[in-house]
């Protein structure tokens, strides 16, 4: 497999650390951009303490990074807000990208395909790339065929800027989509004593957000049927996590065609 050159936007952010670590330690990667909005101008392995006799300084400009790097692609985990930003400015320069960042909705996935088409790029975007947490929504998936009521409860850092989770959404969509019979349209009479004591709700599947110090990035699915439920959970106790499907989605990167939307897309499960 070729040497990847990579540039990570979003490079000071938790996951930019954990996943600049991760690239410095991979034989096949090479880390040949750093961008952040933030700690501009610190060299990015004095940043994460790592012994180097490189240096490379955090940029905060991710086009004159990738004029000037020569990269094969480039790794966002940035901030909803400014994701679809990135995005246009990086698939203009035809380069391609593995996204981890989240927020978005059925809209902005069709103009990121739309943009990938039009410049001949290639750009992964996967809501969870943690292994076990596709397996988890895939799960998820084959159990919607057998019960017609699921709930999720998605819980995740404080820090997290967005909700509900990008995962939950997604696993609520493949839900939806692989039930047999949903849940009757017609509602059944609650009474809210508090607004938003039922969550969100995405075709009749309701979604609670957590958020909470200590706390990583966590999924529970729960399913009722007559006389049982069942409980699918996933947990991401560590950023590491995050870091095989990430490597997984940039060496295939290449050979993809378009948008490719959701890491369970590039395993054989
Ligand atoms: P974070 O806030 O710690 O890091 C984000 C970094 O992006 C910050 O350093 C910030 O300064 C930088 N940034 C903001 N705007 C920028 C811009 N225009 N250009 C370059 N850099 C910019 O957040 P985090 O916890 O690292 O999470 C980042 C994103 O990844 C979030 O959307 C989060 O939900 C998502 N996430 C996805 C997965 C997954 O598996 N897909 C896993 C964890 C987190």
């Amino acid at each position: 497999m070729s040497r990847k050159r990579i540039i990570v936007n979003g490079a000071a952010g938790r996951m930019g650390k954990t996943i600049c670590h991760m690239v410095v330690n991979e034989k096949n990667h090479e880390l040949v951009g750093a961008v952040d909005v933030i700690n501009t101008g610190q060299d990015i392995f004095k940043f994460l303490g790592i012994d180097s006799k490189k240096e490379l300084y955090i940029n905060n400009d991710i086009v004159e990074e990738i004029q000037h790097k020569d990269a094969d692609v480039v790794i966002d985990f940035t901030n909803p807000e400014v994701i679809m930003d990135n995005i246009k400015k990086v698939l203009k320069t035809k380069t391609n990208m593995v996204v981890g960042t989240t927020g978005f909705d059925q809209e902005s996935i069709k103009v990121v395909e739309e943009l990938a088409n039009k410049y001949d790029t290639s750009i992964m975007i996967a809501p969870n790339f943690a292994l076990g947490a596709v397996m988890m929504m895939e799960f998820s998936k084959k159990a919607a065929k057998f019960f017609n009521q699921a709930e999720i409860v998605e819980l995740h850092h404080d820090g997290k800027m967005d909700a509900p989770s990008g995962t939950a959404v997604k696993t609520a969509e493949m839900i939806a989509e692989n039930r047999e019979k949903p849940e009757s349209k017609v509602k059944r009479k609650f009474i809210e004593n508090l607004e938003g004591a039922r969550g969100a709700e995405f075709d009749d599947i309701h979604i609670h957000s957590v958020r909470l110090k200590g706390l990583v990035a966590h999924q529970e699915v729960i399913f009722g049927g007559e006389g049982q439920t069942l409980k699918i959970r996933h947990d991401s106790i560590d950023r590491e996590s995050f870091m095989p499907g990430i490597k997984l989605a940039v060496n295939n990167i290449e050979d993809m065609d378009g948008l490719v939307y959701g890491l369970e897309k590039m395993m054989d499960i």
